[in-house]
């Protein structure tokens, strides 16, 4: 019991499209034109600072 590995678990938020998780994350479900599959994609939170400089 060392790893700090958190799994995603992804509830509904009310809206239907949108799932989020208890830590915060937020995704929504894709359906994937080509296969038909649903897809989560999770959004990505942070702003990207990273890239502000050159
Ligand atoms: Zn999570």
């Amino acid at each position: 019991m060392s790893t700090g590995r958190h799994f995603c678990i992804w509830f509904d938020d009310g809206d239907g499209v949108e799932v989020v998780c208890g830590c915060g994350a937020r995704a929504v479900l894709v359906v994937d034109e080509e296969t038909g599959e649903q897809v989560l994609v999770t959004l990505a939170e942070e702003p990207l600072a990273l890239a502000a400089t050159a």
